[in-house]
């Protein structure tokens, strides 16, 4: 009678299944980093159980790695001692998807003309690179549970696999490939040999092939940072952060108060996010006294610090305390606190050492810093310290620190102005910033849409108010050129004559002292509103937010020649002056970025461009 159950895989491992099979041809021996990778984290499942104090199944197995090479049957076994899986375990583990990232894989699969094989460990499914190089799987597996029993699960990689009962099966799990005719130089000893001392040397267990001793396990962020070689940091980087790039930053170090913790932090090359992958997730381990308590643990590090990969080890954590009440715990919050501290001081000491490689960081991982201004209040002011911005004191490219503003701000100036822009082009042409450059003050340019809500939370550097250029009350009125400007009483006569005229169009229309080239500008009439949020509530109600109630002030500059111009042509031709004025508002509404419809205004702008070139409007008397 036979026991064997057959099982289908889920449609997204069967099509992962066929791209792995079909389409990945190079890096094929990562198989191996996976597969190990796999084991190490079995054996670290059950070194937790057994700290924990929980009973196990054949305790006195020591927790190792081996691998048998044999050539002539064609084959590759990576057996461990460690958690092991039950048949419960074996079909969500292995035929379904258990984890997210096997979508997220595929969408990348598709994307990419040439797939990528090294990326396959990053997404949860390395198991399955098995089969870029076996034609048929055998995966044996006794569970720790003392009260289970073995099981063998078979694929040939095509629509499913096999399931039966296996007896007299030691702790853990092997995973035999029966390679395929072009993978058998797999099933040599020194190849597999090369490869793991390639990718593996820093698993924290044992490895043995063919009953040799590869690896001398070394726990390398409890060792002391002096000691430690650049290539080794590498390759632990490249282990703990499945990645094969060498790391951005590295900070390693250890404290005894107020928490006992070793570290050792990677920052890597590049923003994952940015690549389209999606929210990337902590990469951080931690470890009590060598033990894994949680890998990628959560809370460990505030949200916006998720692309930190590496290790933390802290002796004060209670090894028996569940993964879940630790999410939670005061300790972890400590943990938390303790440990952003000491890696944002670690980033101001950098851009201190090294501006250049600061500004490649802040380049690529500015909006995380961003983002931890506007959510992590209590490490608020040191994340200001780490913000860079292009300005008007400085040649395009360029970026200043707030504290680096301040310094070379003149004793006159109280508020440190800042202009938000699409490009520098836009900010140095914009009616709110020709005010500041007639006084000299310096004018951080912001081109990141985020960056004015960002300043908005910040809301003081060193004391100074943070102060959007269009909401700043600058006064250049006695600047030169002023000859031939309305004066006072007459400049007042036509803000009055202007608001008549545009009725509900504007709040407001008042003498403006701050412009000098252009002959007006609106401001929002709430005082804490600018442009850039108004184009933003603007987005946000195109989604279905509740719009906000829109009014504007109009602020004219009587030096301008259209006012000065104006001023006199409301009494020769009202019709035209009504028609300049109304075109002089669209005018601020587009250096503002606010006017969303330009066609509108057209048929204005064309019977005004007919009255220039000498001739009556068309179609009307
Ligand atoms: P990941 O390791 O990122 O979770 P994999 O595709 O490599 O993704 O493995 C899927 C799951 O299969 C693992 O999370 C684990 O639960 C299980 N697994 C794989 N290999 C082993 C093993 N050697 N021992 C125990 N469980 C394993
Ligand atoms: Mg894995």
């Amino acid at each position: 009678m036979s026991t064997t159950e057959k099982h289908h895989f889920q449609a997204e491992i069967q099509q992962l299944l066929d791209i792995v099979i079909h389409s990945l041809y190079t890096d094929r021996e990562i198989f191996v980093r996976e597969l190990i990778s796999n084991a190490a984290d079995a054996c670290e499942k059950l070194r937790f159980r057994q700290a924990s104090g929980q009973p196990i199944y054949q305790p006195e197995a020591a927790l190792t790695i081996s691998i048998t090479t044999d050539e002539p049957a064609g084959t590759v076994t990576i057996a461990d001692t460690g958690i092991g899986m039950t048949h419960g375990e074996l079909v969500e583990n292995l035929g379904t998807i258990a984890h997210s990232g096997t979508r997220a894989f595929l969408k990348q699969l598709a994307e990419n003309q040439r797939p990528d094989a090294k990326l396959i460990g990053q997404f949860g499914v390395g198991f399955y690179s098995a089969f870029m190089v076996a034609e048929k799987v055998t995966v044996l597996s006794r569970s720790a549970l003392p009260e289970e029993a073995g099981w063998r699960w078979v694929s040939e990689g095509g629509a499913g696999y096999e399931l039966e009962p296996a007896a007299d099966l030691p702790r853990g799990t092997q995973v035999v490939l029966q390679l395929k005719a072009d993978a058998k130089n797999f099933a040599r000893g020194e190849e597999i040999e090369r490869i793991i001392k390639r990718y593996s040397s820093f698993i924290q267990f044992p490895i043995e092939l063919n009953g040799k001793r590869l690896n001398t396990v070394q726990a390398i962020w409890a060792r002391q940072p002096g000691e430690v070689k650049d290539e080794d940091y590498h390759e632990f980087y490249r282990y703990v952060g499945h990645d094969h790039e060498k790391p951005r930053y590295r900070l390693h170090f250890s404290s005894d108060a107020p928490l006992a913790i070793q570290a050792l932090l990677f920052v890597p090359q590049r923003n994952f996010e940015t690549l389209g992958l999606g929210r990337v997730e902590s990469e951080v381990n931690l470890y009590c006294r060598k033990v894994l308590i949680q890998s990628h643990a959560k809370g460990l590090f505030p949200e916006w610090l998720r692309f930190l990969k590496g290790v933390v080890d802290s002796e004060d954590l209670p090894l028996n305390i569940s993964r879940e009440t630790m999410q939670d715990s005061a300790l972890l919050q400590k943990l938390n606190r303790v440990l952003t501290g000491r890696f944002l001081k670690f980033l101001e000491e950098q851009a201190v050492k090294d501006p250049a490689a600061y500004d490649e960081f802040y380049s690529e991982y500015q909006r995380f810093l961003k983002e931890g201004v506007v959510t992590d209040l209590p490490h608020r002011e040191a994340l200001g310290r780490l913000l860079r911005f292009e300005s008007s004191a400085l040649e395009a490219g360029k970026r200043t620190s707030l504290a680096e503003y301040v310094s070379r701000m003149p004793a006159g100036q109280k508020e440190i102005y800042f202009l938000q822009a699409p490009s520098r082009q836009a900010a140095e042409a914009s009616p709110y910033f020709e005010g500041f450059q007639a006084r000299k003050f310096e004018v951080l340019f912001l081109y990141d849409p985020w960056d004015e809500f960002v300043m908005d939370h910040l809301h003081t550097f060193q004391d100074k108010p943070l102060r959007p250029a269009e909401k700043a009350d600058l006064d250049v009125s006695d600047a030169p050129g002023g000859e031939g400007a309305l004066s006072a009483e007459a400049a007042a006569d036509l803000a009055k004559w202007l608001k008549e005229t545009l009725g509900d169009k504007v709040k407001e229309v008042r003498v403006s002292r701050r412009l000098v080239g252009s002959p007006a500008v609106i401001v929002d009439s709430d005082a804490l509103m600018t442009t850039t949020m108004r184009r933003i509530l603007r987005a946000a109600a195109r989604e279905g937010a509740v719009p906000s109630p829109e009014r504007y002030d109009l602020e004219i500059n009587p030096r301008h020649a259209i006012l000065v111009r104006l001023a006199q042509e409301r009494q020769a031709d009202p019709a035209l002056a009504a028609k300049v004025a109304e075109q002089l508002l669209d005018n601020a509404r587009v250096a503002a970025g606010l006017l969303e419809d330009p066609r509108a205004m057209l048929q204005r702008l064309n019977e005004l461009l007919e009255r220039v070139l000498g001739g009556a409007p068309a179609g009307r008397a």
